[in-house]
């Protein structure tokens, strides 16, 4: 039988030219518009699979006002044979809840059910440059019912009825064989798109786009627009970052530079103090009656990942924001974490001193591996059984798949990749309410430039938290706790996708959550494929420091690096003792992975070059003579002043 593949796609504003209008929400008439990247990707892997499958069906969909007939056509001057629009002022500032649903419902209108007999596959971008939440792939999934697989390096048809996906992870990558038909989610890291083909924009002008109504899928209005869905923006300000000036090295060649630069470090002083946000406007607060919204939900639960049989770094850390919201609840409020896994009951302790009151132990040989499918049912079951009011996930690959499944499961609206968490309140002036207490989430929008508060007001709230931005809390050594087991109906049809391979740690794979100092190379520096980047990592390592290479985006997009490497607003966000950036320009969204590090030090030939304005220490040169000069100085000693070592 012919495979039908279903590329969804949306149009976004140009990255740069994002604007937002008075209401908080995206104003899309003033910029120029393109394909969202990740899914031109996603466009691309359809096509390949195409080559594979000539008999295959090829579709585009959308969803969005009329413009995105533009990006609809372009697909199709790409290759695709049909195109779907889902266009409805009444579907206007949909969250990703209210989005996923509706385009579930649109394909469900198409005839792609769980049920088809007709095998498919349902391709997407990873994440949109608007939104970025990497929510909605997850979420069509989840309401369809069908398996995923999510931030996707490639992809191909087995012949055997199966899709081989690989799938990056923490510190690696998956190989997972999936049954048709199923969502997968690209990232831009796999065959770099076409352009449209003469014939192809020729055929593309006259096909008729099909476009529906909400009415015309059978979607009603309870759950979608503004008021249906069940998260709201409530407030964006500007973000403004403090740094000290920075400290230029001065010298006439690259040792007298280099000399430089140690001097200035070693003086010391430039570290990264505070960072502030806009103060709100102050607007007096009504004396409106309080309303709790949350019904019998009480206490947080959290998701201890499990990775190379220990709990992950990004979810120790969740129990730092858990502990602060728990306390602001106060009546004796709880902290779940929910384990799942394979003889993983000894870990247990380890969470109870870093902070969990309770651990729910769910142990079972066939779920030694994270797999989407059955985690989400197992902790959507707890989540009935426990009622908490707020669930928190680490915004790793995999968190950021398993909570929006959860959250279509629960009718619960996700807030994505949070760098702060507060329970507040939402002053409701149309309704004369206050709504409190309320999970404030807030989270780096529109290319990292403004900060967005997000609530939700249906139980649990759900937030996944960027990694890398709370310390792990301090472990009280023999804290008390309680650990219990949950014995969780499993499905059989949640284990119909299989890991083929898991790969972790070692080589091109490293965790770079763990260096104290990372050597991250950009695009100025892949002359020689980040040769010298390396080496200097190296010779750091040889005088054991826990040194790692990095790389800014256009390197791994070039193939020159595997995304487990990229720092930036959608690669990595850590926080180093040292973060040396060469040839890297200082981009908004690669800052937002680094600029928490404590020390920066950029090595940069353009003296107007970004990155200075967002470092301590810096240095205007050619990289290929710097970071020489560099090695030489690491192995007579200097380290940063990483180790306690001298310089
Ligand atoms: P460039 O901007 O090209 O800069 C190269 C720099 O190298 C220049 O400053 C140049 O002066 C310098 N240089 C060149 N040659 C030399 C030399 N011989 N010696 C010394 N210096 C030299 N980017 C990320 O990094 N991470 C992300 O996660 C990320 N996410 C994104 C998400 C979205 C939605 C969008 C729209 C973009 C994202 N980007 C991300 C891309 C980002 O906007 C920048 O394009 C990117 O960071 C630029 O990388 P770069 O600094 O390496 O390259």
């Amino acid at each position: 039988m012919a495979l039908t593949i279903i590329s969804l796609i949306k149009q976004v504003p140009l990255p740069g030219e994002m604007r937002m209008g008075e209401d908080g929400l995206m104003d899309r008439t003033k910029a120029k518009s393109i394909i969202n990247i990740d899914c031109q990707f996603g466009l691309e892997a359809g096509l390949q699979l195409k080559k594979q499958n000539p008999d295959s069906r090829l579709i585009v969909c959308s969803m969005g006002p009329k413009s995105f007939e533009v990006a609809l056509r372009t697909a199709i001057s790409m290759g695709y044979d049909e195109a779907y629009l889902l266009s409805d002022r009444k579907l206007g500032g949909s969250d990703t809840y209210a989005t996923g649903l509706a385009i579930a419902t649109m394909l469900k209108h198409l005839g792609f059910t769980k049920d088809s007999k007709e095998p498919y596959i349902i391709l997407a971008g990873r994440q949109t440059s608007d939104g970025d939440t990497a929510h909605v792939p997850s979420q069509v999934a989840e309401n369809i019912g069908i398996p995923q697989a999510t931030f996707v390096e490639s992809v191909k048809d087995d012949g055997n009825g199966n899709v081989i996906a690989k799938r990056i992870i923490e510190g690696g990558y998956q190989i997972l064989k999936l049954p048709f038909p199923c969502v997968i989610s690209l990232t831009p890291t796999g065959i770099p798109p076409r352009k449209p083909s003469l014939r192809g924009a020729i055929k593309a002008r006259s096909l008729v786009i099909t476009t529906f109504g909400i009415e015309d899928i059978g979607l009603g209005t309870e759950k979608i627009g503004i008021s249906g869905s069940p998260t709201i923006v409530a407030k964006v300000v500007n973000i403004v970052s403090e740094r000290p000036t920075i400290t230029m090295s001065e010298g006439q060649n690259e040792a007298s530079l280099v000399d430089s630069l140690i001097a200035n470090i070693k003086k010391g002083g430039n570290v990264l103090e505070k960072k502030e946000h806009e103060a709100p406007k102050k607007i007096e607060r009504p004396d409106f009656p309080e309303k709790d919204f949350r019904n019998a939900s009480r206490g947080i639960i959290t998701w201890a990942e499990i990775t190379n049989g220990a709990i992950s770094r990004p979810s120790l850390e969740l129990l730092t924001p858990a502990r602060k919201l728990a306390g602001q609840l106060g009546d004796d409020t709880k902290i779940i974490t929910l384990m799942i896994g394979k003889n993983v009951r000894l870990l247990a302790q380890t969470l109870i001193e870093h902070g969990s009151d309770e651990v729910i132990l769910v142990e079972n040989d066939k779920l030694e591996e994270y797999l989407v499918l059955p985690f989400s049912s197992i902790f959507a079951q707890v989540i009935r059984k426990k009622k908490p009011e707020i669930a928190l996930f680490a915004a790793t690959t995999s968190g950021r798949e398993l909570a929006p499944r959860i959250g279509m499961k629960t009718d619960s609206g996700v807030t994505a990749d949070c760098t702060g968490l507060e329970i507040g309140e939402y002053v409701n002036r149309k309704e004369k309410t206050i709504y409190k207490p309320v999970l404030e989430s807030r989270r780096p929008t529109y290319g990292e430039s403004k900060l967005a508060t997000i609530l939700g007001f249906v139980c649990p709230q759900i937030s996944t938290a960027r990694a890398g931005t709370f310390e792990v809390p301090e472990r009280v050594v023999g804290r008390e706790g309680i650990v219990s087991s949950f014995e969780p109906v499993l499905n059989d049809k949640d284990f119909v996708v299989e890991i083929v391979k898991t790969a972790r740690g070692g080589g091109g794979l490293q965790n770079l959550f763990d260096a104290d100092i990372i050597i991250s190379g950009g695009r100025g520096t892949t002359n020689d494929n980040l040769g010298l980047i390396k080496a200097l990592a190296e010779a750091l390592k040889s005088q054991g420091v826990k040194a790692e290479w990095a790389c800014s985006r256009p390197v791994v997009d070039e193939g020159g690096a595997e995304y487990a490497r990229q720092v930036g607003q959608t690669g990595k966000t850590i926080r180093p003792k040292v973060y040396v950036a060469v040839g890297i320009s200082g981009a908004i969204q690669h800052l937002a992975g680094m600029k928490e590090a404590e020390k920066i030090i950029a090595i940069n030939h353009n003296p107007k070059a970004h990155i200075f304005n967002n470092a301590d220490f810096g240095i205007v040169g050619e990289y290929a003579d710097i970071i020489p000069e560099l090695i030489e100085r690491v192995k007579e000693g200097f380290t940063f002043g990483i180790n306690g070592k001298e310089f």
